[in-house]
């Protein structure tokens, strides 16, 4: 059935995406006036978006062609629709992006096609990638295509409506049958095109190519860059994702220091804080984290920096992903590097770390807290985990005196983290 008449202005893509997810209309065409809107049954697929996509790596072309692929902005809403990345306070450099890779598809509008009257023609089709800073310091990275995931797709256009059907096939086409061409994060595909088919291209970029640019080491100034992709077919724009994607920082949530800061202390060395780094991993061990997880502590990241202070006060921690930074000299305080009694004018780094790795397994500030005075130790009040490996008179709270001797001797997780002086 058909609802005529229906009194929409225009959909809006996210609008298609929505209705198509509760089921309730599905709609043919992208820009779309009233008289075009049509109501039929959902198992009826019918959805032609006339854009490219940028998407979620597990996103296929059929769910592309069809429409029900979700939007990269969709799929990732839970962290702003957008790429994170982390970077080094040290480095002031870009150390890990989240998620690493996405696909873009373009070719829905069916424009990607032999002219009339002809049998087969060379096509070219070039997939441009714009990238502008949206704020912060100046990045101009690209992402870059990977390379063995790049895929030309056929579709039969058996009614040569220049949409795809349910029922149409779909080809892949050999990677033997078009050459491709990259420069500057841009990639042009060249193929012999057959008449009453359309082409689609999906290009798989990998954002971890970003890895390594500098964004400075001020988290205030870290840019949002703007990606976005067009793509061109006999030297016109045909298809393009409006908004692009954005790449934005995750910013570091720091530990802070409750007080003034002290009036001079000596830095310490990646050697004298190890033993507070392993008891710190068999507090976590003790709570009751899994193998897993235990491998995420054991495979992060710890640097030794000055981070200083910014308007929340002096920072003595932060984390970034699996990259945990801590202050020099404990804003000048010095650190407490003890297992037993905390320094009454040191701050306890072991309390520091504690709560560091809470940050690399998923914690947050609302369950470890996010501040501590000289002569504390503070441990995160956390729920009793039942877990494997679970050991019941440790976590949550502060371990005992004999416990804290027996963390002593186990130095060999330490080892296993990686260390790294600025
Ligand atoms: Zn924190």
């Amino acid at each position: 059935m058909t609802a005529s008449g229906t009194a929409v202005a225009t959909l809006t893509q996210a609008d298609v995406y929505a209705r198509q997810v509760t089921n309730s209309v599905i709609a043919e065409g992208y820009t779309l006036s009233g008289a075009s809107v049509s109501d039929v049954d959902t198992n009826i697929v019918k959805i032609n978006t006339y854009t490219g996509l940028i998407a979620p790596t597990n996103t296929t072309v059929g769910q592309y062609l069809d429409g029900s692929a979700l939007s990269f902005q969709q799929y990732y809403g839970y962290q702003g629709g957008a790429i994170q990345y982390g970077a080094s306070l040290t480095t002031g450099k870009i150390t890990q992006t989240n998620p690493g890779v996405f696909f873009y598809f373009s070719g829905a509008s069916g424009s990607i096609k032999v002219a009339d009257g002809m049998a087969t023609e060379k096509l070219s089709v070039t997939i441009d990638q714009t990238v502008s800073l949206k704020s912060g310091s100046p990045v101009t990275a690209s992402f870059g295509a990977v390379q063995n995931n790049i895929q030309l797709y056929q579709v039969v256009d058996a009614n040569r409506n220049g949409k795809y059907d349910l029922g149409e096939s779909v080809n892949t086409v050999s990677s033997k049958s078009y050459s491709i061409t990259a420069a500057s994060g841009d990639i042009t595909l060249n193929f012999t095109g057959v008449a009453g088919s359309f082409y689609v291209a999906s290009i798989k970029y990998d954002t971890s190519a970003v890895v390594g640019a500098t964004v400075g080491k001020n988290p205030a100034t870290w840019p949002t860059v703007n990606y976005q992709f067009d793509t061109l077919f006999k030297a016109t724009k045909i298809e393009t994702y409006t908004g692009g994607v954005d790449l934005a920082p995750k910013q570091p949530a720091p530990m802070l220091l409750e007080g003034d800061q002290g009036t001079g202390a000596r830095a310490v060395s990646d050697a004298q804080i190890k033993h507070v780094l392993a008891a710190a991993i068999c507090w976590w061990e003790d709570y009751g984290i899994s193998g897993e997880q235990l491998a995420q502590l054991k495979a992060s990241t710890v640097e030794i920096t000055d981070l200083g202070h910014d308007h929340q006060g002096w920072w003595l921690g932060a984390s970034c992903g699996s990259l945990i930074t801590i202050d020099d000299d404990a804003a000048h305080h010095g650190w407490s590097l003890g297992l037993g009694d905390v320094a009454r004018n040191k701050v306890d780094l072991f309390s520091v770390l504690v709560h560091e790795m809470g940050h690399v397994l998923g914690k947050t500030d609302a369950d470890m807290g996010s501040s501590i005075a000289t002569g504390e130790r503070t441990m995160p009040t956390l729920p009793v985990t039942p877990g494997e490996g679970g050991d019941d008179h440790a976590a949550p709270g502060v371990p005992d005196a004999d416990h804290m001797l027996a963390l002593v001797g186990s130095q060999v997780a330490a080892q296993q983290m990686h260390l790294h002086m600025s």
